[in-house]
């Protein structure tokens, strides 16, 4: 945004704001807007070059290559993009810039919940399966 732009936004935030909160609250808006934003950001590629290149030093051919190793998908599950419909999130080692792999940012968020800890993981994972048998389905369910 310029300078001016910014003036204007900051002596206008109030009247801005309730004329977006009017147009997301109209029926379809909301998602409509989502599903434009996922679409613009997709196809604009010097800013996911140079998001991904500023971040972990990671080229549009390292991303490209990356997603080919894992066959298109999350390193973890089968997902081919997150959730809200972007590209897959670049996995670093924590304060470094050492790239492990792209996950979907699920993923990407449960292994941040267990603070990347792969002995907390395979506690949870034994805590599952506490409650579920062999064939996968739940014992609390089935019961
Ligand atoms: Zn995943």
């Amino acid at each position: 945004m310029t300078t001016a732009g910014r003036a204007y936004y900051l002596a206008n935030r109030e009247r801005i704001s309730a004329q977006h909160r009017e147009y997301r609250s109209r029926p379809g808006n909301r998602e409509r807007q989502q599903a434009y934003m996922a679409k613009w950001r997709l196809e604009q590629p010097r800013i996911r070059r140079d998001h991904l290149g500023a971040r972990y030093g990671v080229s549009q051919a390292d991303f490209a290559g990356l997603l080919a190793n894992q066959n298109g998908v999350c390193a973890i599950c089968p997902a081919t993009s997150d959730s809200r419909g972007y590209r897959l999130n670049v996995d670093h080692v924590h304060g470094t810039t050492r790239v492990r792999g792209l996950l979907c940012n699920r993923c990407n968020t449960g292994l941040g919940l267990f603070r990347d800890t792969p002995q907390l993981l395979a506690r949870a994972i034994g805590y599952l399966l506490r409650f579920v048998d062999m064939d996968g389905v739940s014992r609390v369910a089935k019961a």
